[in-house]
């Protein structure tokens, strides 16, 4: 279980590089640290309109620095789904609070499945890592 302090400290190390490496620079990303998440590690909001990402911490839920690392990394692939959230909102309008409800379970399960299949592309079939692909973005830079 480690700190906020401890995880700030990797996060704000790392997310400027990552975020290149996945051609996010465009986006605006704000940092949380919320113990009240529950036993989801990290979650991840976004303003398409705005191309604002928050990215929301729950230090607790992590062991190590790779864990950290892996869950900015799900996270910030969330953010290529943004324009999606368009998508929800105008559903969300249209039929109400409840029906949206029931509807919108099917919604966070796809936007996981595009998530999952992304990191699999990433780690299983071109066998990189978050610390691989921040390697990358510093080596191009220097
Ligand atoms: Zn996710």
């Amino acid at each position: 279980m480690m700190s906020k302090a401890e995880v700030r400290a990797i996060i704000d190390a790392n997310i400027r590089d990552l975020a290149m490496a996945l051609q996010l620079g465009g986006w605006r990303l704000i940092l949380c640290y919320d113990g009240g998440l529950g036993q989801d590690g990290a979650s991840c909001d976004t303003d398409p309109m705005r191309h604002i990402a928050t990215i929301t911490f729950n230090p607790g839920e992590f062991d190590d620095e790779k864990q950290v690392l892996n869950a900015l990394l799900h996270e910030l692939l969330h953010v290529y789904h943004a324009e999606f959230e368009l998508y929800r909102d105008a559903v969300k309008t249209i039929v109400g609070d409840r029906l949206f409800a029931a509807l919108d379970s099917t919604y966070q399960n796809a936007c996981e499945h595009v998530v999952d299949n992304a990191l699999s592309l990433l780690t299983l079939t071109f066998k990189t890592t978050p610390k691989k692909l921040i390697a990358a973005v510093r080596r191009r830079e220097n």
